[in-house]
Order: structure tokens, then sequence, then C-alpha cells
């Protein structure tokens, strides 16, 4: 399997070819530095993202408050994160960094407030 892909590491933008062999060999070439091998790799095998949302809130100025992952979680776990996220109902306040769900669909990861919301 072959996929054409830009590497999304820094500005640079480099266009990588990612090839996978029938053994499960992965061979990256396009890239102009170490980063992009990895980011081809991760991308090929098990690609990653951060994911940013809004959890809803009572008692809150605002009825909801924006969050995201701490750190990248597998793609195909996302819509059961955001799925986990949509049933959440926090109460205010909230202060950026406040971990909104502990570990997001068994990731190991936590989604945490990226505002600060006071009560009302
Ligand atoms: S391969 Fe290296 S230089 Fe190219 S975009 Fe990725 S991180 Fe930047």
């Amino acid at each position: 399997m072959t996929k054409e892909m830009i590497c999304i590491s820094c500005p640079m933008g480099c266009m990588l070819t990612v090839v996978q062999e029938a053994d499960g060999e992965v061979r990256v070439t396009g890239n102009t530095c170490k980063r992009g091998e990895t980011y081809g790799r991760q991308e090929m095998t098990c690609p990653m993202r951060v994911v940013t949302s809004l959890v809803r809130l009572e008692g809150g100025v605002r009825p909801v408050c924006s969050c995201k992952t701490r750190q990248p979680i597998p793609k195909a776990k996302i819509p059961q994160a955001l799925e986990e996220i949509a049933a959440q109902l926090k109460r205010a306040p909230l202060r950026r960094g406040d971990v909104v769900i502990a570990d997001v669909a068994g990731t190991g990861v936590d989604v945490i407030a990226t505002s600060d919301i006071a009560a009302r």
C-alpha cells in the first residue's frame, strides 16, 4: 500500500510517500528530517489526532466550554470520544486545564477544558 501525504510537523510541509510492504515494513521518502519519517510511519500504521470540541456546562456564564484531548488519540477512537464528550454535563466554574473526562474512549488520554468559565 502506498500513500502520499503532506507532513504537518512543521511549516515546510514536505510531500511524503509512505509505502507499507506485505510484511508490514514501512518506508518513508520525501522527508527532509527524522520527524517526517516518524510522522509518515504513524500516519500509515496508527494515525493520531488531537480532538477539540465543546462540553455542556450548567450554572456558568456560558452554556458550553471549549475542550480538547491532552494528547493525540488514535483516529479510530474519535467517534467514541466525541460521543463521551457530548454526553457530559459539567458544573461551572471550569478552569483551563481542568479534567473534563479522564481516559476518554479508553485511550488513557484525558479531555481538558481550554478556557475559563465562571459560575453565574
Ligand atoms: S519532514 Fe521535517 S522538514 Fe519536512 S515538513 Fe516534516 S518536520 Fe518539516
